[in-house]
């Protein structure tokens, strides 16, 4: 899972890029990178390192950033490496350069791999699928070039059609081509999310690309709209806009961005974040009350797992007329990127990540909201940490249904047994974690609490948007680097 970005019309937005990228850091932690530029001096400039965006961009590296057009990315490795290889954004040289970010994850990869380097002839120097994806909207527009059209926004949306056809999985792309303008475009079900935003200047929209709402707040935009799923739009130096159908498909949207991997700030599909977590805090407070009658059992407060999770807890806590208390505390400074070799180092940072407060836990019967239960480890660690500060008793509700399906659409999921509630009914989770209760958001009613029909529950329900293959599903397998899942501390 990643953060994009992608800004044009405006000087120096490279530099501009710096702040956009602090608002999608929680969409990626592992790298950062900017690719700019300038159409006075027709020249590419990419800065992209390992670590956070305040490590990988000091002033003078931001200044490089030349030209009034650029990328940004904020990584979080699910496949690929770690490596600085795998970085994004890439870029080719051919034809005419194209520079391209995206998020998500390609299934069909070692084919579409196998296309590029046997029948193609392009030799590829990274695992990150970005590159495929980056070879084969190239050949779609070098095979209209050598056929004699104009390079134009047609063969643009020409070449991402093919890109449709040919790639599955889930992918939303912005890219830019040299000399002409930025484009984007999304996997025809817009499984991740991809939003415009626009500013009026002297008559004119300047527009901006992004994973989420927030980076239009900073950049002075307006959220305008989403990308449709199967649309691609290109807008050219001069600040048009042009917009082409790719494909015709439902979309399916992740729904695993409203509960736990989208900012509480940004919407999509005109579902704002926040306000569905409190619906789903409503939802689960209903399912509560009901295992509270039925197993004749009480709570003295209601406390969320930071920081996800807050807005259901609070709903939560309304609803059901219990005191809201924060009862762990989270240290932020704690990172995924700050990787530790010595054991008994890497134990006390995995202990600090999360903090009891003791004097808001001893005695109390706590029922605790957590977003979702992926592996299940560090619920049970929580647990035991809240039992250990004196709670009487530890109830768990998950705003997130029982996920028993691995994810291959960029989210690291692991699959079977790796995950807590795969073959395992609710007591069985419950015992595993070592909670007195614990209460799941029904399946049946995740759309309801979203208000979308349709949706991506893979991870819940076995129902695959794109269809995986036996060799595709190992392939995604061999290529996972087996990231911590959501749930994991990763130090
Ligand atoms: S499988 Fe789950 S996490 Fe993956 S895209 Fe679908 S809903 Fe999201």
């Amino acid at each position: 899972m990643c953060g994009v970005v992608g800004l044009i019309g405006e000087n120096k937005a490279g530099e501009k890029l710096f702040p956009a990228l602090f608002a999608l850091q929680h969409r990626g932690q592992d790298a950062a990178g900017i690719l700019s530029f300038d159409f006075q001096r027709g020249h590419f400039q990419l800065e992209k390192d390992l670590g956070l965006v305040s490590q990988v961009f000091p002033l003078e590296r931001l200044a490089r950033l030349q030209g009034s057009m650029a990328l940004g990315h904020t990584r979080y490795s699910t496949i690929g490496t770690v490596e600085k290889e795998d970085l994004q954004p890439l870029v080719l040289s051919y034809p005419n350069g194209l520079g391209m970010v995206h998020n998500g994850n390609v299934t069909n990869y070692s084919e579409i791999l196998d296309y590029v380097r046997k029948r193609r002839s392009r030799w590829t120097f990274t695992r990150n699928d970005l590159e495929i994806l980056l070879h084969m909207m190239s050949i779609g527009v070098s095979d209209q070039l050598e056929e004699g059209a104009n390079l134009n926004a047609e063969v643009l949306a020409k070449a991402a059609r093919l890109v449709v056809e040919q790639v599955k999985g889930a992918y939303s792309i912005v890219g830019m081509m040299a000399n002409l303008g930025m484009f984007a475009f999304c996997d025809p079900q817009g499984i991740r999310p991809l939003l415009i935003g626009r500013k009026l200047e002297e008559g004119r929209y300047k527009y901006c690309f992004s994973s989420e709402k927030q980076v239009f707040f900073g950049l002075g935009y307006e959220y305008w709209r989403d990308l449709r799923a199967g649309e691609f739009v290109f807008i050219d130096q001069e600040q048009n806009f042009f917009s082409f159908p790719l494909a015709e498909k439902i979309a399916r949207p992740c729904m695993f961005e409203w509960i736990y991997f989208a900012g509480a700030e940004t919407e999509w599909h005109h579902r704002p974040v926040y306000e569905v977590r409190l619906r789903l805090g409503e939802i689960l407070a209903a399912e509560a009350a009901r295992k509270m009658k039925l197993e004749v059992f009480d709570v003295d407060v209601v406390a969320p797992v930071p920081d996800t999770s807050r807005a259901a807890a609070l709903r939560l806590a309304e609803v059901l007329e219990k005191p809201y208390r924060e009862v762990l505390i989270k240290n932020r400074y704690v990172q995924r990127s700050f990787i530790v070799n010595e054991p008994e180092m890497r134990k006390a940072m995995v202990n600090l990540k999360l903090l009891p407060v003791e004097s808001e836990i001893r005695g109390k019967k706590i029922l605790l909201v957590d977003d979702s239960i992926v592996r299940g480890t560090t619920s049970a660690r929580i647990i035991q940490l809240l039992r250990e500060a004196g709670a009487e008793k530890v109830y768990l509700a998950s705003t997130c249904p029982p996920i028993r399906y691995p994810c291959f659409y960029g989210i690291d999921f692991p699959e079977g047994e790796s995950l807590v509630a795969f073959e395992k009914t609710e007591d069985q989770v419950a015992r595993f974690l070592g909670v007195d209760a614990l209460i799941y958001l029904p399946l049946s009613r995740l759309k309801e609490a979203i208000g979308l029909d349709s949706l991506c529950s893979a991870c819940l329900d076995g129902d695959y948007p794109v269809k995986v293959s036996k060799n595709e599903f190992l392939d995604t397998r061999n290529r996972n680097i087996g990231g911590g899942g959501k749930n994991e501390v990763n130090v």
